[in-house]
């Protein structure tokens, strides 16, 4: 066993955070205020390799494991506090994964150069206005006219969808086949028969969230990913990885939180000594201290079993890799949020302000305990039926 990070690992993280420290961290305001991540993010994003980074580099990425991706993944969570640059990284290297592993050849030389360089967002589509806990109960179809799949139906709170109107690119999505199965298309959100619409959310404003409206659209061949029917697992496979890279953002932006707590109580003081003098708030700033650094481990072993396993193709560990994935889904979202919420209330009424940059990371963790990525009940469900057993789970 080896906690310690290779010289690659250690250097590639020491560079993430110093572009969170230098340029996240300085735009987060306005990726906030603006509702965008703006070119001044995006080009150094795509410098430093960040986006899209396990996609190989024939296809523009830099091939990197989950574990390197884990890391950075870290440090954008805790650079923009928003969350909004942590959905665009791992959007873009979890779907872009999926896309280079299970894509075709053309869909792969066509599309992931666009994303890995930041000119065309990528990202998935599976909800629906209908729910999007039930995916059996997804009510868009799919059929073959000739060579063409043809979609119809509508997808709701969808990451990205501005972004993938205005920088081009699209989603990939899911959708019923008649035999009962599903596929997974590649689909451009400029295709003919597209309408969408935009919500406005109470977070990470700099990411869109919206809706897509299928009337027919035609795709070509080479937009389905995996083979055809089994898309559902496909998808899957693509949650497992994305859900990794959003419990490591949430690490990150605990990390964040908790060392603007330790700042603050070191400085503020009350009844004539510093707030962490006191044990009430100094044994509360240590409780999250070993809850953050538990569900930091939890993650990068989650990370590790991908690499070791569902990466190379090996399904033999599918059940560590779900308890392992959706363990830490479940618990990091959960600590993330209860760190800034605590050192909220350790700066008192400053900590109302915006002055204080708390708000921007609860309104961005909390789209994590709503449902982004699957709900925390959802990720109770994968456990319980992984403890228990299938029967013990009346889902399918
Ligand atoms: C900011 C944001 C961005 C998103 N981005 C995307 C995206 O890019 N692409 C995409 O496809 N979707 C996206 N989603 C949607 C997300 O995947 C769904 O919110 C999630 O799957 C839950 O679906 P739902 O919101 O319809 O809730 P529902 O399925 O209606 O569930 C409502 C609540 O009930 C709970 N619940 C459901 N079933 C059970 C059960 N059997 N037992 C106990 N509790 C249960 C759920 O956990 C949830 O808390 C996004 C959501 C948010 C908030």
């Amino acid at each position: 066993m080896e906690f310690r990070l290779s010289d690659e690992e250690r250097a590639f993280q020491e560079a993430a955070r110093r572009f969170g420290d230098r340029v996240l961290r300085t735009h987060e305001r306005e990726i906030d205020a603006q509702g965008s991540i703006p070119p001044e993010v995006l080009g150094p994003m795509a410098e430093l390799g960040l986006l899209a980074m396990m996609v190989p580099e024939e296809y523009g990425g830099m091939g990197a494991s989950a574990v390197l991706t884990e890391l950075a993944a870290e440090e954008v969570g805790r650079g923009d506090f928003s969350m909004a640059t942590a959905v665009f990284f791992l959007l873009e290297a979890g779907w872009g994964y999926v896309l280079s592993r299970h894509g075709s050849e053309e869909a792969k030389k066509e599309l992931l150069p666009p994303v890995t360089s930041g000119k065309a967002f990528l990202g998935i589509a599976t909800t629906e206005p209908g729910g999007g806990s039930d995916l059996a109960a997804m009510r868009t179809r799919v059929h073959r006219d000739g060579e063409r799949f043809v979609l119809t139906g509508e997808k709701s709170f969808v990451s990205g969808v501005e972004e993938a109107r205005r920088l081009g690119g699209g989603h990939l999505t899911l959708a019923k086949v008649e035999s009962g199965g599903f596929d997974f298309l590649y689909v451009p959100t400029r295709s003919n028969g597209i309408s969408t619409q935009k919500f406005e959310n109470m977070g990470r404003m700099g990411i869109s969230t919206g809706g897509l409206t299928y009337h027919d659209v035609a795709l070509p061949p080479r937009y389905l990913v995996g083979p055809e029917g089994k898309g559902f697992e496909v998808a899957m496979e693509g949650f497992s990885v994305a859900r990794t890279f959003v419990s490591a953002a949430c690490v990150g932006a605990a990390e964040r939180a908790l060392e603007a707590g330790t700042a603050y109580v070191r400085e503020r003081r009350a009844f004539g000594q510093p707030l962490g003098k006191f044990e009430a708030i100094q044994f509360e700033l240590v409780d999250l201290y070993t809850q953050v650094e538990a569900v930091k481990w939890q993650c990068r072993r989650a990370a590790w079993l991908l690499d070791e396993y569902t990466l190379k193709g090996d399904r033999s560990h599918r059940s560590e890799v779900d308890l392992a994935v959706a363990s830490v889904k479940l618990t990091a979202p959960q600590v993330a949020f209860e760190c800034v919420k605590r050192v909220m209330m350790w700066y008192g009424a400053a900590g109302y302000t915006k002055d204080a940059g708390l708000e921007l990371g609860l309104r961005g963790i909390m789209s994590y305990l709503v449902g982004a990525e699957g709900g925390l009940n959802i990720m109770r469900i994968i456990l319980g039926r992984e403890l228990l057993g299938k029967e013990f789970v009346p889902y399918k």
